[in-house]
């Protein structure tokens, strides 16, 4: 009897630096690849509509890659331990392998999974593959979770030189016979409604795009990232976020990468890239040590803050659909919404004139950012919206509040990206553009632009509820950590 091994895709949607993948071929005559589509098991945290989308794509091209190396990949719907018990009966599996994941729903999920597939006489090997570090290998001195990055990342830089990778195989060993599962079409991830001429214009999503969107950025903008990171206006990130997201790219690999052009990952210029992806780490480590952080501060103190509590929903859909008035979130936001990204600069910034402008709370802004983004990833946006919030781990302190035209006029200057993005606003002079509502009557009808009409007048004043925001903070700043 073929010994058949089951690898278990789920958001390592790649051949290449797979270790569950290899783990399979150290021991398989035949090779399962499955992929099981059942979101519910990440409640509360289902996938939103853009990470659906982008999903549709990765697992088109990861089925053409498997094919191409003589295997096959199985799709099926349905609660994850029947499926993997079903399937194994079926073909005789006696083996199963998958890369880990750390957000809660999933790690109770993969644990209910391993006990009752071993209890039932199945090897189960999980392997790490989603992050350069287990979260549970660096720890401080004490032993305790990192809550400083600096200091993460200093540890974590004394290791960097063990992040070895593995090659992706040049064939397969065959699927086993007698297992159907369904057309990718059948999970209808893609939307029936086409909203998503905006994603399909700009993204390639699957393993071969992500590698040459990491070579084209390596040899064409790392050089210059310092400089370029923080401008919206310029092309100067990688736009990597969903590939990693979506583990079509290791971190690992991404790693090599670079040091297979600058060789010390810690020189210039090089360096704060690569203290991005450590950034990456230290979310993950976060959400692993404190899995309440998706919906509850870290700092509980922020559990008493007074939000908001008049016309909240007008101001939340007022900043959802980028019709706040002020330029630079609007142009922010009416990105996210046609291409399912928005730069990090930008997502700073309206996450600051969120919750500390508009003074709702920060989990409505994550919600948001979770059914919208290609990238959402819990882990990073659990992170990005504490940070912002002032409420996490190492965060921004909650009175240093971003102002967003002083920030378009330092990281736009010339306002080409609220253009791009507000094109109403595109005949204001450069010196109105981030705060249309000082510009004099004659400059306003020179650029055939009436506020309330063609854009929005501010739906808050920036001074007034920049005060507000403090008072707020006050009112919890003595309370005890
Ligand atoms: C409010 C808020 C919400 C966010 N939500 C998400 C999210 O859901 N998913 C997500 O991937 N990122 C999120 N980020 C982090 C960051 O904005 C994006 O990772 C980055 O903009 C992606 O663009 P890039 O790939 O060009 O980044 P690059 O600058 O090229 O960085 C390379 C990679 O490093 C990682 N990275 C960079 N910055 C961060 C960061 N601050 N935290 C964690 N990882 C980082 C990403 O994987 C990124 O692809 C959020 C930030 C904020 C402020």
């Amino acid at each position: 009897m073929p010994n058949t091994a089951i690898l278990w895709f789920r958001r390592d949607l790649r051949l290449d630096d797979n270790p569950a993948l290899h783990g399979c071929l150290s021991d398989c005559d035949h090779l399962l690849p499955l992929y099981i589509h059942e979101p519910e098991e990440e409640a509360p945290w289902v996938p939103g509509a853009a990470s659906r989308w982008w999903l549709h794509g990765s697992l088109a091209q990861l089925a053409h890659d498997l094919r191409s190396r003589g295997s096959q990949l199985l799709v099926t719907r349905g609660d994850s331990l029947d499926t993997l018990t079903r399937i194994a009966s079926a073909t005789g599996a006696r083996t199963l392998h998958w890369n880990r994941l750390y957000d809660p729903a999933t790690r109770e999920r993969d644990t209910r999974v391993k006990q009752a597939l071993r209890a039932a006489g199945i090897k189960v090997v999980s392997h790490p593959g989603s992050v350069l570090f287990e979260p549970w290998e660096i720890a401080s001195g004490s032993g305790e979770p990192y809550r400083v990055f600096s200091a993460f990342w200093r540890r974590c830089g004394t290791r960097l030189g063990e992040c070895t990778t593995l090659d992706a195989p040049v064939s397969l060993p065959p699927a086993p016979p007698l297992v159907s599962g369904l057309a990718l079409d059948e999970l209808m991830l893609r939307p029936r409604i086409p909203w998503d001429s905006g994603l399909q214009a700009t993204w390639t999503p699957g393993e071969a795009a992500a590698h040459a969107r990491a070579r084209t950025f390596l040899h064409t903008h790392a050089a210059d990232y310092r400089q370029q990171r923080d401008r919206p206006d310029r092309t100067g990130t990688s736009a990597l976020s969903p590939a990693l997201h979506f583990g079509e790219l290791s971190p690992r690999r991404l790693l090599r990468m670079v040091t297979e052009i600058w060789e010390d990952p810690s020189a210039e210029p090089i360096e704060p890239f690569v203290r991005e992806l450590g950034w990456r780490e230290f979310a993950h480590h976060l959400l692993y040590h404190y899995p309440h952080t998706t919906d509850a501060p870290l700092d509980p103190r922020f559990a008493a803050l007074p939000w908001r509590e008049t016309d909240a929903e007008r101001l939340l859909e007022a900043w959802q659909r980028g019709a706040t008035g002020i330029p630079l979130v609007d142009a922010g936001m009416r990105e996210l919404w046609e291409l399912g990204w928005m730069h990090n600069r930008t997502r700073m910034v309206v996450a600051s004139f969120l919750t500390k402008n508009l003074r709702l709370p920060w989990q409505l802004g994550a919600r948001w950012f979770w059914d919208t983004l290609v990238d959402a990833d819990l882990a990073a946006n659990t992170l990005g919206w504490q940070w912002s919030a002032g409420c996490g781990a190492d965060a921004a302190p909650y009175f240093r509040i971003f102002n967003p035209v002083l920030q378009g006029e330092r990281f736009d200057p010339r306002g080409d990206y609220v253009r791009r993005w507000c094109p109403e606003l595109g005949r204001l002079p450069v010196k109105f553009i981030h705060r249309p509502w000082m510009a004099p009557p004659a400059v306003l009808d020179h650029a055939g632009l009436r506020l309330g009409r063609e854009y929005p007048a501010p739906i808050v004043d920036l001074q007034d509820s920049r005060a507000a925001a403090l008072a707020a903070y006050e009112t919890i700043k003595g309370r005890a950590r």
